[in-house]
């Protein structure tokens, strides 16, 4: 690969134009929107028209005339397609943890009447996944949940009629790896367990077959590949073959079946909306509604197959370039068993991902000692990729990364 090759794949690319709908600063190459997706133009510009005109003008009066009250489902409704879902199982709300809680504890008083109580996940799996199960365990006492941690190569096989529930992440955070959910999901019913998706590095980056999987249940957030924003709510999936035998203990009013009607007594909305706690976040909620607009329209099987490149590409560079030796890839090999990251072990990867930061490449540490580069289809550039792998070589091979200034520790890696 050549800098010219590189140029054609750029004009060959049929995502080109959506860079175009980012605010990236000049001079930038920015490989994490795996954490923390870019700004959309479209998004600064609602922001503005929520704050100035909805809430600053119309007050009050916003909840009817701008149907702020129908948010959370209306960007649910955007979110479905996106991963495979058809209406009315989809809502957008809370954090993916407090989503998970929800989810988790539904899941087991319903498979409670055959007195399952194991919870399966992987040990590598998101922290804050195994937290809320842990945490789960405390509440309700191992009885009801026995939180059971495995090796990720060994959740399919650890699934048995024991089982109530096998919770997994379909991309692992750390490595890119990614999961056949397909057949998880199968093994789960086979043995009558149920199963909880965290779509976190999916969604928007891959197409997604909930429904056709026919997965239980799903959570995922907005503010990585859908670029919602710092913090922006995250969503809940729930298939309709769920519907009507789930109740969520986070027994909320806006998951009341009307909750205007103030009634003292709870009674949970008979659909998707059961799943809403409290008072949605319009201003970030409103940003990831005008986010969402990017995939009207979108065909996620290009982002894929431009993802796919993409990390091709880069990979092939690193060891086009004899950086392999230093960077030794953690992520799988094939492309079919990678999410839209790559990451790396590297001694120094905390000094190395500093180093980077300050000449504008900008990807993410993990501890212990990994580097990550994400890769988002519609803002990414076949050269944004070159002139990373550029720029890591320089300082691979000159060595500036052990500078002292590139080791102090902040707060967020
Ligand atoms: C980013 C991420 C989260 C974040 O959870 P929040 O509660 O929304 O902060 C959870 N799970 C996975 C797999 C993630 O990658």
């Amino acid at each position: 690969m050549n800098l010219t090759d590189v140029e054609r794949l750029d004009s060959n690319d049929p995502l080109a134009q959506y860079r175009d709908e980012f605010d990236i600063p000049d001079n930038t190459i920015y490989l994490d929107g795996n954490s923390l997706g870019a700004l959309p133009k479209r998004v600064k510009q609602r922001v503005r028209e929520v704050t100035e005109q909805q809430w600053g003008n119309d007050l009050i009066s916003s909840w009817n005339q701008h149907d702020w009250v129908n948010l959370p489902q209306q960007v649910g409704e955007k979110i479905a397609p996106i991963i495979g879902a058809a209406e009315g199982q989809v809502i957008c709300c809370d954090s993916i943890s407090v989503n998970l809680f929800k989810l988790l504890s539904a899941a087991l008083s319903c498979n409670g009447t055959t007195r399952r109580n194991k919870v399966i996940s992987s040990h590598d799996n998101f922290p804050t996944d195994l937290y809320i199960a842990q945490g789960l365990q405390g509440l309700l006492d191992e009885a009801r949940c026995q939180f059971v941690d495995v090796q990720e190569d060994q959740l399919l096989d650890s699934i048995d009629d024991s089982t109530a529930v096998i919770m997994v992440t379909e991309v692992n955070f750390r490595s890119g790896k990614r999961l056949d959910i397909k057949s998880l999901t199968e093994r789960a019913h086979q043995h009558g367990a149920l199963i909880i998706v965290d779509l976190a590095h999916s969604a928007g980056a891959m197409p997604v077959y909930l429904d056709d999987c026919q997965v239980d249940m799903a959570v995922g957030c907005t503010y990585k590949y859908l670029n919602g924003g710092p913090g922006a709510p995250a969503f809940v999936y729930v298939n309709k073959a769920l519907k009507g035998k789930l109740q969520q203990p986070i027994a909320g009013w806006f998951g009341h079946q009307n909750p205007f009607e103030f009634d003292p007594q709870y009674q949970p909305d008979s659909g998707i909306k059961q799943f809403l706690a409290g008072t949605p976040s319009i201003i970030s909620m409103s940003a990831i509604d005008a986010a969402l607009e990017l995939f009207d329209n979108l065909d996620l099987q290009t982002v894929r197959k431009k993802s796919v490149v993409l990390t091709t590409l880069f990979d092939d560079l690193i060891n086009q370039y004899g950086l392999s030796d230093q960077l030794q890839r953690l992520s799988p090999a094939s492309t079919e068993e990678r999410g839209s990251q790559l990451s790396y072990s590297f001694d120094f990867a905390y000094e190395l991902c500093q180093a980077l930061i300050d000449r504008g490449v900008i990807a993410d540490y993990r501890a212990p000692h990994f580097i990550r580069f994400g890769f988002a289809p519609l803002y990414n550039s076949y050269k944004d990729v070159w002139n990373a792998v550029e720029q890591i070589r320089d300082v691979l091979h000159s060595g500036v990364y052990k500078d002292n200034r590139y080791a102090q520790r902040q707060a967020v890696t």
